[in-house]
């Protein structure tokens, strides 16, 4: 413990080492960006933050992963106009970006740039390359005033049903790709570990790997992002469900037999773990963040409530009872009202969320 201590204070003297280094070594360290060498030290210096918290939290610590040449694939320059220029060729219509070490590179542009361009990032994705800008002073565009307000239920089964009682499908995007990325991982893993010696059909054998997993990424990003916009679009507040996917999908602790020494009783990983796969897979955290986005850059409000007992709760005469709902089915022991379960989740974050704002109901 003491010897790891000492590391993390090496990591806070390490940009002065860098200095040395970049003096020392001026054709292969110093002929980079200084600023993003920095940046990458800061990288380092919160994974090793973060590691000795959960050490000191008492939680499964988790040493920072050794990052080899095929395993780092970001570089970040914190200031645009630092090592680093976005629109280097402004008066060229081929939009480039300069790198320092590197040069103008071309690059394909998907969406103009709002704002104005803060860091720049250049990520490796398998055999492609991106360049990811952060800007600020992006303008607003408010949409015209739609006159809804709209709660969500979050679901596994559908991605979300609405309070209006619309179900969006919940596209399971590994899913579909489960069989082809188990023989892919199947075939990688009958290549020797040993990296050194890596040959090209095992390098090829990786690449595929990733390109797979980055190819259900991209699908799931598309999805939140046109789930997202059509809320935006067509409701001026929208209520979800405070949540918390940290918890939800934290594997449940191993439970000691009491009546048998050393032994371990089931404690329900495997069904959980079911679960797991499919709350990541659905990808909430990502999909309320683009969310809060597009609402914030829209002028729509999104509203987190509390979660607790909105499936157990009846809508129209707020009856609270365990036995109101059956699986999908609900129908209230008070005053008989029967919907769909989800759709009252629904229904009572919407209420929650007018709650916040009663002028708008
Ligand atoms: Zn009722």
């Amino acid at each position: 413990m003491a010897a790891q201590l000492e590391d993390l204070d090496q990591v806070r003297d390490q940009s002065v080492q860098l200095k040395e280094i970049r003096t020392f070594d001026p054709e292969r360290q110093g002929r980079w960006s200084f600023s993003s060498q920095q940046a990458t030290l800061r990288r380092l210096n919160k994974a090793f933050a973060g590691f000795f918290r959960r050490v000191k939290a008492g939680e499964k610590p988790g040493y920072p992963r050794f990052k080899g040449v095929g395993r780092f694939d970001t570089v970040t320059f914190p200031k645009d106009g630092d090592g680093c220029r976005w629109d280097s060729t402004p008066h060229d219509r081929q939009v480039r970006v300069r790198l320092q070490g590197v040069g103008h590179i071309r690059v394909h542009q998907h969406r103009p740039v709002k704002g104005r361009v803060k860091t720049i990032s250049v990520k490796r994705e398998g055999r492609r390359w991106y360049v990811v800008l952060a800007c600020d002073n992006v303008p607003a565009e408010p949409l015209p005033t739609a006159g809804s307000i709209v709660g969500i239920d979050m679901g596994t089964v559908h991605f979300f049903t609405d309070s209006n009682g619309v179900h969006v499908e919940n596209p399971k995007f590994l899913d579909k790709m489960a069989a082809e990325l188990a023989a892919a991982q199947q075939h990688l893993a009958t290549f020797p570990k040993d990296t050194r010696r890596r040959t090209k059909k095992h390098r090829a054998a990786a690449r595929n790997v990733a390109k797979l997993h980055a190819k259900v990424r991209r699908q799931r990003l598309d999805h939140h992002h046109k789930q997202a916009y059509a809320l935006v679009r067509k409701h001026d507040v929208i209520g979800h469900e405070k949540l918390n996917t940290v918890d939800l999908t934290k594997a449940p602790g191993p439970k000691p037999d009491p009546d048998n020494d050393g032994a371990f009783l089931p404690n329900g990983a495997t069904a959980k773990a079911g679960l797991n796969k499919s709350i990541l897979d659905a990808g909430w955290g990502q999909f309320l963040g683009i969310l809060a986005n597009k609402a914030e850059s829209a002028g729509r409000r999104v509203i987190p409530v509390d979660p607790r007992n909105t499936s157990r709760t009846c809508p129209q005469c707020g009856h609270v009872n365990r036995e109101n709902r059956d699986g999908e089915k609900f129908q209230c022991t008070a005053c008989d009202h029967r919907d769909h379960a989800d759709r009252v989740g629904a229904w009572n974050v919407k209420l929650r969320a007018g709650l916040v704002l009663p002028d708008v109901v």
